[in-house]
C-alpha cells in the first residue's frame, strides 16, 4: 500500500516519508489501516521491534488531528519522550503542535491543553488524570507505546489503571496500543475492546543463536565457525569477525559499569581495525565529544570512541547519546556496548547483536535474575538494517555445554511469555483504589468495581470461571485497610466513599498508602528524631527495596541494632517476632549505607561495604530523597514539629554531605566532593564562595578551570572568568591518594543502572 494513498493523512506527511526512503506500507503497517486505525478505530498492533510500529501511531494522530481531534502518546521512559518529540518535529513543521508533559507530578499542565499532539509518561498522565486537567476529557487518540510493559509489576498496574481511567472519562476514545510480539496479544486486545494485528513480520530476516567454543549454534541447528583467538573474549571475536564483514556490532550488558567497561576492552578490537580516514573522522568526534561536558564521563568516551568503540546508557548526558547513536547509525563507530534502554526504542540497528549479559540483579530477589524472552528478544530485534545488510544476527555467548543448551531452549527457541496484569498486587491495589477514590472516579464501591471492569485485570481473572469473586474480595480488604489508616471514610456505612484529607495527601504525594501508614506511625511515636532514624523509617516502608541481608550480616545487624536502639523512630521488634525483626535488620542496613552516604564516605567505599552497585547506592538516595519530602508533607499535615529535623535528613542524603557542607553542595556543579575540598579551604557557604577568592577556588577544585568557572557563575560570583588565574597550591587537597583519584564529582555521573 502507498503511504499517499492512505485516508486521512496530510500529504505533506506523506511527502516527508517519501523523502526518507519510505513510500510502500510494511505489511503490518498496511493491515493496521485496513483495520481502520486511519479512521477512529482501536487497535492493537503487536509486532516484532524494528517493523515500523511508531509510523501506525503517527497515521492515526494525524488522522485525528485532522478530524479536528487531539491525541496522547504515552511513552514508558522518560527518556523516550524527548526522542519521540524529536521524531515528530516534523509535525510542528507543518502545523500540527505538539507538546511534551514530563516531570513535575503536580502541575496540571494547563498548557498542554491548546496542543494537538502531547506526549508524556504514564506516571505524568496518571498525576494529570489525579489532579483534574481539562485536557484530558477530551481526547480521541491515545497512543499507548510499549504496551507489554503492563506486565511489569512496579510500573504496569499505572499504565493500566490510566488507560482505563482515560476510556472511562472518553469513552469513545480512539487507543492504539503497540506492543512487542506477546504470547497473548489477543488478551489486550480483548481488554482494550480494539481490532487486532498479530504479526511476526520483519523487514530484515533475523537469525539467533548461541556462541560457544569456537562456532555460532544458530536456532535452525547449523552451525558455523567463529575462533576466539587466544588473550581474547568472544564478545571482541565476534566484534572483529562483524567488521571483517563490513558490520557493526551492538552489545547489551547488564549495568552502566558493565558498558563502559566492555567499551574500553572492545576498543582494543577496533583499533587496530580502523582505517586512516575512519581515524581523523573518530578524533573529530571525540573532540565533539569533550566539548559536551569537562567531565570524566565525556574524556572516558572520547578516549574510547577515538579507537572506534563507545558505550551509551541513561547516565550520558543527552548530547553524548546522539552523537554516539548517529556515529554508530552512519557506521563510524564500529561497536556500542549498551544497557538495555537502547533496545527499548531507539532507533540504531546493527548487524550483529549480541546479548552478553542474560542475567541482571535484581534488588527484590536479592541476587541476579534471568532476564524475560520478551526482553533477549526486544534486544535481538535491533540486529540488521533494512536495505543495508543481507540479515540481522543475534548471539548469546555460553560458557559450558550445559549453558548452550540452556539459552538455545530459554531464549533462542522459545515463545514471549504473556503478559499479566500485575494490578492485584496488594501495593498497586492500595494505591490504585486510593487514587481513584481520592479524584472522585469513584465514590462508592460499586463504582470502583464498576471502574475496575475496564482494566486487563478484569478480562483476565475475572470473566468467566470460578474466579469471578477475586476482584471483589481484593477491593474489601483493600478499602477495609484504607479505612483503618484513616484514609478513607464511609467503607461500612451506605453513604458516599471519600477520601479523606489525609488519605487526599498519601495520594497526591505518590505513596504507597502502606509506607504513608508506617511513616505517619514512627513519625507520632519520636518528638525528636535523628538522622538514622528517619533514614531507617523510610527504609522499612514498603515503598523502598531494602538491602538484602549476606550471612554474617545478621548478626552484624542484630549487634547494631542494640547499639544504636535510640535512635530510631519506634520500638525495636522483639528478636521472636523473626519476621519483623528481620525485616528491621534489613532496613537497618540501608539505612545504614545511606547515613554513611550522607557522611561522605567514598562511593567505592560503599560499594563494597554493603555489595552493591553504584547503580544501587543512586537508586536509594533518589527513593529516599522522595520518601523524606513525602514524610516532611505527612508531618506538616499533622502538625508534628518534626519538619526541620526531616528536611535537615532529607537535604543531607539529597547531597551525600554532613550538615555543614548542604549550602555549599547545593550549588549547581559542586556536588559532595568539590564540597568538602572548597570547605576545607575555608570556602564553607554559598555566600563564601559568591565572594571568594579565585586563586583559592582554582586550588581548592585542582586547576580545573571550566568547572571552577562554572560554579563561580552558579554561585552568583561578580567576575568568574578565570583566564589568568593562577591555583593557590595551599588550596589544593593534602592527601595523596584523594589527588591520585579522577576528579570523583563527576563520578556521581555514574550512578545509577540504566
Ligand atoms: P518499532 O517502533 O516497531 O520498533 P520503528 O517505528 O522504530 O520500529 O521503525 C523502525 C525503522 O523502520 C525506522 O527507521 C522507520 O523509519 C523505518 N520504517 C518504518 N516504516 C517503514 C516503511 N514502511 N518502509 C521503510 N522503512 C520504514
Amino acid at each position: 500500500m502507498d503511504v499517499a494513498d492512505v485516508d486521512g493523512v496530510p500529504a505533506w506527511f506523506a511527502d516527508h516519508l517519501r523523502e526518507a526512503g519510505i513510500a510502500e506500507l510494511y505489511p503490518p503497517q498496511a493491515e493496521a489501516v485496513e483495520a481502520g486505525v486511519t479512521d477512529g478505530e482501536s487497535l492493537v498492533a503487536a509486532v516484532p521491534t524494528a517493523s515500523g510500529k511508531t509510523l501506525v501511531a503517527q497515521l492515526a494522530m494525524l488522522a485525528a488531528v485532522r478530524r479536528g481531534g487531539t491525541a496522547l502518546y504515552i511513552v514508558p521512559l522518560r527518556a523516550l519522550a524527548s526522542e519521540k518529540r524529536e521524531e515528530f518535529s516534523v509535525f510542528d513543521d507543518n502545523g500540527v503542535s505538539v507538546g511534551v508533559a514530563t516531570g513535575d507530578y503536580e502541575a496540571s499542565g494547563e498548557w498542554l491543553a491548546d496542543r494537538d499532539v502531547v506526549v508524556a509518561t504514564s506516571e505524568k498522565v496518571d498525576s494529570l488524570v489525579r489532579n483534574g486537567a481539562p485536557w484530558i476529557d477530551d481526547l480521541d487518540c491515545v497512543v499507548a507505546d510499549e504496551v507489554h510493559l503492563v506486565d511489569d509489576p512496579e510500573r504496569g498496574p499505572t499504565l493500566e489503571v490510566t488507560l482505563a481511567k482515560l476510556r472511562r472519562v472518553n469513552p469513545d476514545v480512539q487507543v492504539v496500543a503497540l506492543s512487542a510480539t506477546v504470547g497473548n496479544a489477543g488478551d489486550v486486545a480483548a481488554w482494550l475492546d480494539a481490532g487486532l494485528v498479530d504479526s511476526t513480520w520483519r523487514p530484515i530476516d533475523l537469525r539467533t543463536g548461541v556462541h560457544y567454543g569456537q562456532a555460532v549454534h544458530y536456532g535452525d541447528g547449523s552451525q558455523a565457525e567463529l575462533r576466539v583467538q587466544s588473550g581474547e573474549k568472544p564478545t571482541g571475536a565476534i566484534v572483529r569477525d562483524t567488521l571483517a564483514e563490513g558490520g557493526s556490532t551492538l552489545v547489551f550488558v547488564n549495568s552502566r559499569r558493565n558498558a563502559e567497561g566492555a567499551a574500553t576492552r572492545l576498543a582494543e578490537t577496533t583499533d587496530g581495525l580502523l582505517d586512516a580516514d575512519e581515524r581523523d573522522r573518530l578524533a573529530d568526534l571525540a573532540g565533539r565529544l569533550r566539548d559536551v561536558s569537562d567531565t570524566e564521563t565525556s574524556e572516558d568516551l572520547a578516549a574510547c570512541v577515538e579507537q572506534g568503540a563507545a558505550y551509551h546508557h541513561a547516565g550520558l548526558a543527552s548530547d553524548h547519546r546522539s552523537l554516539v547513536e548517529d556515529a554508530f547509525r552512519e557506521r563510524l563507530v564500529k561497536v556500542v556496548s549498551a544497557t538495555p534502554t537502547l533496545a527499548a526504542g531507539v532507533n540504531t540497528p546493527s548487524r550483529r547483536v549480541v546479548v552478553r549479559d542474560w542475567r541482571r540483579y535484581s534488588g527484590d530477589v536479592g541476587g541476579m535474575t534471568p532476564l524475560s524472552v520478551l526482553e533477549v528478544h526486544q534486544m535481538m530485534g535491533r540486529a540488521g538494517r533494512p536495505g543495508r545488510d543481507p540479515y540481522g544476527e543475534a548471539l548469546l555467548l555460553a560458557n559450558s555445554h550445559d549453558e548452550l543448551d540452556e539459552l538455545l531452549d530459554r531464549y533462542v527457541w522459545a515463545d514471549p511469555e504473556p503478559v499479566e496484569s500485575k494490578l492485584a498486587r496488594e501495593p498497586s491495589m492500595r494505591t490504585h483504589l486510593l487514587a481513584t477514590v481520592a479524584s472522585g472516579f469513584a465514590n462508592s464501591r460499586a463504582g470502583l468495581l464498576e471502574f475496575l471492569d475496564r482494566t486487563l485485570y478484569a478480562t483476565q481473572y475475572r470473566r468467566g470461571g470460578d474466579g469471578t469473586d477475586t476482584l471483589e474480595r481484593v477491593v474489601d480488604l483493600t478499602l477495609e485497610y484504607l479505612e483503618i489508616n484513616g484514609f478513607v471514610d464511609g467503607v461500612h456505612g451506605d453513604g458516599r466513599l471519600e477520601a479523606t484529607s489525609l488519605g487526599h495527601t498519601v495520594s497526591r504525594l505518590y505513596l504507597d498508602p502502606m509506607s504513608a501508614a508506617e511513616i505517619i506511625d514512627g513519625l507520632e511515636s519520636s518528638p525528636d528524631p535523628t538522622a538514622l532514624g528517619l533514614y531507617h523509617l523510610v527504609s522499612r516502608t514498603p515503598d523502598m527495596y531494602e538491602l538484602y541481608l549476606r550471612s554474617g550480616d545478621r548478626e552484624e545487624y542484630t549487634k547494631l541494632a542494640y547499639e544504636r536502639e535510640p535512635a530510631f523512630c519506634g520500638d525495636l521488634p522483639s528478636e521472636f517476632e523473626e519476621e519483623r525483626f528481620e525485616d528491621w535488620l534489613s532496613a537497618l542496613k540501608t539505612a545504614s549505607m545511606l547515613e554513611d552516604w550522607a557522611n561522605e564516605v567514598d562511593e567505592d567505599d560503599i560499594a563494597q561495604a554493603y555489595g552493591v552497585g553504584p547503580g544501587d547506592i543512586r537508586g536509594k538516595v533518589d527513593t529516599a530523597d522522595w520518601l523524606l519530602g513525602a514524610a516532611e508533607s505527612l508531618a506538616a499535615e499533622l502538625d508534628l514539629g518534626t519538619v526541620p529535623a526531616i528536611r535537615a535528613a532529607r537535604k543531607r542524603v539529597q547531597h551525600g554531605v554532613r550538615e555543614e557542607l548542604v549550602d555549599l553542595a547545593g550549588v549547581r556543579g559542586v556536588g559532595r566532593k568539590r564540597a568538602r575540598r572548597l570547605f576545607d579551604a575555608g570556602i564553607e557557604t554559598r555566600a563564601d564562595l559568591r565572594e571568594a577568592d579565585k586563586s583559592l577556588v582554582l586550588g581548592a577544585l585542582r586547576g580545573r578551570r571550566k568547572t571552577a568557572e562554572n560554579v563561580l557563575v552558579a554561585a552568583g560570583h561578580r567576575d568568574p572568568d578565570m583566564d589568568g588565574v593562577t591555583p593557590d597550591g595551599t588550596a589544593e587537597p593534602a592527601d595523596p591518594d584523594r589527588t591520585a583519584t579522577a576528579d570523583e564529582g563527576e563520578g556521581q555521573a555514574n550512578l545509577g543502572d540504566f
